[in-house]
């Protein structure tokens, strides 16, 4: 397997892919679990005397230009975080990195503010990866949670540079495994959030790898109306309803104890202050919506838990950044944290939120920093950002 130590990297201007997607609002970073999990690998690299261009992504802003989405919050935190000076790129990126010296680090904008990053266009995106090529003369790849994206920095760039993975992606790929080979069963699952058309797809192809599959967080409600169920103003796919049908069968066809909340915390509003009540799911109101599962629910699932041996977790079971909805978040993090085999919790906002509600790091076997790129490792695919890098 190839790993860091066996690029040579000394003296030479190393472009390294991280995940520095972290939560931003008005400018101020929530959690910055992913800039803190990029720092060994830039260390390290620093250490060995090369200079660095750091490339990254902020959000999707989908090929332009978005002030919001700028990753010059980020340069700061990583400069405090690493303890020495972090140049933020201008216009004159190209300059500013070829007159690197050893040591120092060059953080580029938003890579995805240039469609060529993300584009479907083969000959676009090649244009984009030979512009960052020209930046450097080496590639390490160690941002674990955009593996999973065919993007110009993750899967054409290193194909024009020699190549290595970063510490934060070796360390990510070897936990993975012990998940795909051969996991200590039972298995569970526990999946929320709110991506539900990305997660569909991960769904159906763990359905016959797992035998205890929890759903919660906004997706539920995708899967609630699909058996029929009123569910408000909850957050729904109406276009996803057909798929999920056929999931909940498959489920019973394969014998895997898909389990869904009983119970559902509504509200009026999507506000932290709108006033919580708890409902069966089969009676959420209309003009109402589901923000949280509920207490019974909750304890439902951290019992499934209690019976796996490994357990993977992605995406919270409510809107966590409002404490009246949070419960049921808390309620799972915590019965992973009593799993005696291996738990995994992975995504952006999943692992924000253990951290949030005050679980530490160590609570819990691994935090990922990739939600979907750690489900689709978890599924069996191929993904482009590993397969560039010889993974
Ligand atoms: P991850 O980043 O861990 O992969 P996602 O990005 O898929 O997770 O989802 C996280 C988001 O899902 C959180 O911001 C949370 O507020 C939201 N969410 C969870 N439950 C609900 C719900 N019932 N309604 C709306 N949003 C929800
Ligand atoms: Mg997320």
């Amino acid at each position: 397997m190839s790993t860091l130590q066996s690029l040579d990297v000394s003296g030479k201007r190393i472009f390294l892919r991280c995940d520095l997607n972290v939560p931003l609002k008005d400018g101020v970073i929530g959690d910055d679990g992913r800039i803190r999990a990029s720092l060994p690998t830039m260390e390290y690299l620093l250490a060995a005397g090369a200079s660095l261009v750091v490339g990254a992504h902020l959000g999707r802003p989908k090929g332009e230009i978005k002030a919001e989405l700028s990753l010059a919050p980020i340069a700061v935190r990583l400069s405090e975080l690493l303890g020495r000076p972090v140049i933020f790129a201008g216009d004159n990126f190209q300059e500013q990195a070829r007159s690197l010296a050893p040591g120092e680090i060059l953080l580029l904008e938003n890579l995805r503010f240039n469609a060529g990053e993300t584009s479907k266009d083969e000959t676009e995106r090649a244009t984009f990866a030979g512009v960052l090529a020209s930046l450097a003369q080496g590639y390490v790849g160690d941002g674990f949670g955009a593996v999973h994206r065919k993007h110009a920095s993750v899967f054409d760039l290193p194909a024009l540079l020699p190549h290595a993975p970063g510490f934060l992606v070796s360390a990510e790929v070897e936990v993975l495994k012990k998940l795909t080979q051969n996991p200590a069963r039972p298995y569970g699952v526990i999946l929320g959030g709110a991506k539900v058309s990305d997660k569909i797809g991960v769904i159906s192809n763990l359905l016959d790898k797992v035998d205890v599959m929890a759903i919660g967080g906004g997706m539920v409600f995708t899967f609630l109306a699909a058996l029929g169920k009123d569910i408000g103003n909850s957050m729904v796919e109406v276009d996803s309803i057909p798929v999920v049908k056929e999931l909940i069968a498959r489920a019973q066809t394969l014998g895997v104890d898909l389990r869904l909340p009983s119970d559902i915390v509504t509200a009026p509003a999507f506000s932290a202050n709108s006033p919580a009540t708890i409902v069966s799911a089969d009676d959420i109101a209309e003009g109402s919506m589901g923000l949280d599962i509920g207490p019974t629910s909750a304890k439902d699932f951290a019992q499934a838990i209690s019976t796996c041996a490994t357990v993977f977790w992605n995406g919270p079971m409510g809107v966590f950044e409002f404490p009246a909805f949070a419960h049921g978040t808390k309620v799972v993090a915590e019965a992973l944290t009593h799993v005696t085999g291996i738990s995994v919790v992975g995504g952006g906002d999943s692992a924000a939120a253990v951290r949030s509600l005050g679980f530490a790091d160590s609570d819990f076997g691994y935090i990922s920093t990739g939600g979907g790129a750690s489900l689709e490792y978890l599924e069996g695919k191929a993904l482009p950002g590993l397969t560039a890098l010889g993974l």
